[in-house]
């Protein structure tokens, strides 16, 4: 129950466990037309949508090195652990960063954004980098209308880690007028770790054709020539390629409406069974992450708790990040998962509580609660 890598399903996995075929041979041109079909459906977009073997990490940055030029002015949303790595990023390419805060826990404003977008009368920021789904604290931060507010700015890009949102919760593409989409093979696809995919719209394309930052393998170039012949400028991760073309099918198995319910029902469910035994939630009240619930159990080792859930029950909950740790457990509801693991982490969770003598309410509350949002 940690937000990835998350759980693969065993057909993935079987799918997985083939030998390696060549990657120009026919057989493997006839995976890749499929997944570059499916992944345009699940982005909800008529743009490329391109394949990196590499974490989600390549490619948040192949998103900036691909459409941004050396001293660029761009502002980057950071609430989280996130929103950090963006700014880092952003800085080692020497990019004019404003960083625009919100405390962890907090959504970011989207005011804080239009006001900069409007003051910015010359144009000069290029790009507005931001993450959808804070998974360090738990937050969704509204990227509608922040890339909205872009829009109106007309020259400015919208970069966005969708890692934690993408195959959770809705993300149209071409609706929100998003320019690059990045995520993660470990998280919402229901996969291992090892392919990571951004999506460029036709102004990322021609930012494309100005930008000066260094770039060899992951210039995104080359993987669009290729894209488009069903193929890869390098050696993919071709195995990873079978549980994503069987990972891409039970999705669209399953249809996008389904899996975002499924993820709400889940969040629903986690926020509702920790009130209910009394355990704050981190993320604000209205923008709790489909992906995943953190909490914040005043007065409780947050270390201890996830600990004893592991050791007693064979259940991991994920910690808090940096300042966080030992103060906030996160529930990851990312993914392959159902009903069943969602009870039974609240049920494990109130057992160790009660365990523990640290059980607030009354023993069974949460699950009781879980229940009813479940079935409701
Ligand atoms: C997991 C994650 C990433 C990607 O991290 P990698 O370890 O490089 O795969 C990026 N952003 C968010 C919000 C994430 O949850």
């Amino acid at each position: 129950m940690i937000p990835g890598p998350t759980p693969v399903p065993e057909t993935v996995l079987k799918a997985m466990g083939r030998h390696p075929i060549g990657h120009r041979s026919g057989e493997f041109q006839a995976v890749v037309e499929r997944t570059n079909a499916q992944l345009r459906w699940l982005h909800q977009t008529s743009s490329d949508v391109l394949v990196i073997t590499g974490s989600g990490t390549a490619a948040m940055e192949a998103g900036i090195i691909n459409t941004l030029s050396r001293g660029d002015r761009v502002l980057c949303g950071d609430n989280g652990k996130f929103g950090e790595r963006w700014v880092k990023v952003a800085r080692a390419y020497g990019l004019d960063v404003e960083v625009i805060k919100a405390e962890w826990g907090q959504p970011l404003d989207p005011e804080a954004f239009r006001r900069a977008l409007e003051a910015d009368t010359d144009k000069a920021v290029k790009a507005v980098i931001l993450t959808h789904s804070e998974t360090s604290t738990g937050v969704i931060n509204d990227l509608e209308t922040i890339s909205s507010h872009v829009k109106a700015h007309g020259v400015a890009l919208t970069i966005a880690d969708c890692v934690t949102s993408l195959g959770a919760t809705n993300v149209p593409m071409d609706a929100w007028g998003l320019d690059v989409v990045a995520s993660g093979s470990q998280k919402g696809y229901m996969m291992p770790p090892g392919l990571s995919f951004v999506a460029m719209s036709d102004r990322a394309w021609s930012a494309y054709e100005r930008s000066d930052l260094p770039k060899f393998y992951l210039d995104l170039g080359p993987y669009r020539k290729t894209a488009a012949k069903n193929s890869n400028p390098f050696t993919p991760a071709v195995n990873l390629y079978f549980a994503l073309d069987a990972a891409l099918e039970m999705m669209q198995t399953e249809g996008l409406d389904s899996i975002f319910a499924r993820h709400a029902r889940h969040r629903a469910a986690a926020t509702a069974a920790m009130k209910a035994i009394g355990l704050p939630l981190f993320a604000a009240e209205g923008y709790g992450s489909p992906a995943i619930t953190a909490v914040a159990p005043d007065g409780i080792d947050a270390e201890q708790l996830r600990k004893t859930v592991k050791e007693r029950f064979d259940i991991l909950l994920a910690g808090g990040q940096d300042h966080l740790k030992g103060q906030v457990f996160r529930i990851g509801h990312l993914g392959f998962v159902c009903d069943r693991d969602v009870l039974t982490a609240v049920a494990a969770i109130e057992s160790v509580l009660q365990s523990l003598g640290l059980h607030k309410g009354t023993m069974g509350a949460g699950l009781s609660a879980a229940s009813s949002a479940l079935n409701s």
